[in-house]
């Protein structure tokens, strides 16, 4: 009958929905033994200065090898790392080995560049975060103004207010602040203005079609306009072609990011062009 088949329907949901449940929790543990048995690294993507064509900053990517998954990327696990709350230890194993490889660096080549660190959500609101950073700091050696932290739209539009609080908490630490993948989310222009960020990173979204796609070229230079009216910095992220570099570059973007330049890189193979990293860097690597 109908009703029966209602109820076996319910019951296969009810199944599924214990199936995922039972997979997170064991995703969960998965995540927090990789923390403890450093499964986890980081790979470093180089930002270039568009004009000088010189090294300016370093993003840290997650990276996650398991010997068992093999390599996962983050855009599967950090969703499940930010539901669990587990992406809390995480990032901040993430920001002090960022941080302490970066002024490894710094050191080493003597040159002034900075490390972009992504935040999430989780982290952002939590009450210890200016400690965290401090820390961070503190135990790499890091100049607070060559750490960069990334935020997304959707992390200041839920609560502007609180955000703006968090936001000059951090710049008052003297680190600064991104916005990452810029255009994605709903940022509303009356609120953007009111909040201390340092740059804007165009969303590999509307770079990938340049410059053959119109709209994509209107949205880049309304960006890039924006940015800079409001005082920040624009990166361009995603840039894979010379012509999207071009295009850019003529529409005024400050910094880019992108496989043209290099591919986000485990330290090891990054560590001897580090010691050249004063060099052009607009031949990719
Ligand atoms: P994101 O912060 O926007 O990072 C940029 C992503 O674009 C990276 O993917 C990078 O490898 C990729 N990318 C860079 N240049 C190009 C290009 O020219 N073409 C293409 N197709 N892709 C390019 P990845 O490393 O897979 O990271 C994905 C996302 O995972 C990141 O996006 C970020 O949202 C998140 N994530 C990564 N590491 C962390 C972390 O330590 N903490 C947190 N909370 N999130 C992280
Ligand atoms: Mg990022
Ligand atoms: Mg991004
Ligand atoms: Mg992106």
């Amino acid at each position: 009958s109908a009703k029966a088949d209602g109820r076996s329907c319910y019951k296969f949901y009810s199944a599924q929905m214990n199936a995922a449940g039972v997979q997170l929790l064991a995703l969960e543990q998965r995540l927090r033994q990789a923390l403890d048995l450093g499964e986890f690294s980081l790979a470093y993507q180089p930002q270039i200065d568009a004009r000088s064509g010189k090294l300016i900053g370093l993003e840290a990517l997650l990276r996650w090898r398991n010997p068992e998954l093999g390599m996962v990327s983050p855009i599967q696990f950090v969703p499940i790392a930010e539901a669990t709350g587990i992406i809390v230890p995480i990032g901040e194993w993430v920001l002090l080995e960022a941080c302490t490889q970066a002024q490894q660096w710094r050191e080493r080549s003597g040159w002034d560049f900075e490390i972009a660190v992504n935040l999430s959500a989780r982290q952002f609101v939590r009450e210890d975060l200016c400690a965290t950073v401090q820390n961070a700091l503190e135990r790499s050696g890091l100049p607070a103004r060559a750490l960069e932290l990334e935020i997304t739209e959707g992390l200041l539009m839920s609560d502007p207010a609180g955000a703006t609080r968090i936001l000059t908490n951090l710049r008052d630490l003297g680190v600064k602040v991104a916005l990452d993948d810029f255009g994605t989310g709903y940022s509303s222009l009356a609120y953007l203005k009111n909040f201390p960020l340092d740059r804007l990173k165009l969303d590999r979204a509307f770079v990938k079609d340049l410059p053959g796609n119109e709209s994509d070229c209107a949205i880049s230079h309304a960006v890039i306009a924006l940015g800079h009216n409001l005082g920040l910095q624009v990166l361009a992220e995603g840039v894979e072609t010379q012509e999207q570099r071009r295009f850019l570059a003529d529409a005024g973007c400050d910094h880019f990011q992108g496989y043209l330049f290099a591919r986000p890189l485990p330290a090891e193979e990054l560590d001897g062009f580090m010691d050249r990293a004063e060099n052009d860097w607009g031949q990719a690597i």
